[in-house]
């Protein structure tokens, strides 16, 4: 069972720096790597019509991105987006749209713009699962 996800720091920095550059609107992208490791990060344009309240991601961006990544040999890690004003927590419309099981889904909040926060979930089946992120792989 995955419990964990790794995100090296200069990549958290690049989410938190797209999420603030789109707010306040939410951004979204796509993390690619390797075994539940971060190692690339594809921000993606939000096509919503409510983009202050939620995130929909360009199906053709999204096919282009997705063959990107296998052209690379790795994996889709996570799908991010930001809440710019609620907790970096699933909403329900976040729970319609988690499409992807085998996915992370990585969460930032700017309802407080000095201190972002980031969190990773799983969700399966409607069920949400918190996943701690680490910065590098480390032993235990
Ligand atoms: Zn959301």
């Amino acid at each position: 069972m995955i419990t964990q996800i790794i995100i090296p720091n200069e990549i958290q920095e690049k989410i938190i720096a797209h999420c603030l550059k789109n707010y306040p609107k939410e951004a979204c992208g796509i993390l690619a790597g390797k075994g539940g490791q971060a190692e690339i990060i594809y921000p993606l344009i939000n096509i919503s019509e409510n983009p202050e309240l939620c995130y929909l991601i360009d199906a053709k961006e999204q096919l282009k991105v997705f063959k990107e990544i296998r052209a690379k040999s790795l994996e889709i890690t996570a799908i991010y987006h930001s809440h710019t004003h609620t907790e970096a927590y699933p909403s329900a419309k976040d729970l319609e749209l988690a499409f992807y099981p085998d996915s992370f889904y990585v969460i930032v909040t700017l309802a407080d713009k000095n201190k972002p926060k980031i969190r990773a979930f799983k969700i399966i089946e409607g069920k949400i699962k918190e996943l701690n992120i680490k910065e590098k792989e480390t032993n235990g």
